[in-house]
């Protein structure tokens, strides 16, 4: 498994993530950084996702679509507690 996988899950795990917009098509999340001094932007429109950070943006562009950072990961595991709370909701 990429440690990347465990780094996001970490920061998930950690309150790092917050949701900033959440519908269906678009979803924007805020990554706390280490010093919690700042955040990472990670959005995704559909189906298309981004992250600000260096290595995502310099890795990415490399190889488009093939690349997921610990922030993006991170959002994904936050984006699975929004899709199991809508289903609860739906009840
Ligand atoms: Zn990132």
């Amino acid at each position: 498994m990429s440690a990347r996988i465990i780094e996001g899950y970490k920061l998930y795990k950690d309150n790092a993530v917050i949701v900033e917009h959440y519908e269906p098509d678009h979803v924007i999340f805020k990554v706390k950084n280490k010093k919690n001094t700042d955040y990472y932007l990670v959005s995704m429109m559909y189906g298309y996702w981004n992250c600000d950070c260096a290595d995502y943006q310099y890795r990415n562009q490399r190889q488009p679509g093939s690349f997921f950072c610990k922030h993006l990961e991170a959002a994904q595991f936050k984006l699975l507690d929004l899709l199991n709370n809508s289903d609860k909701e739906g009840d």
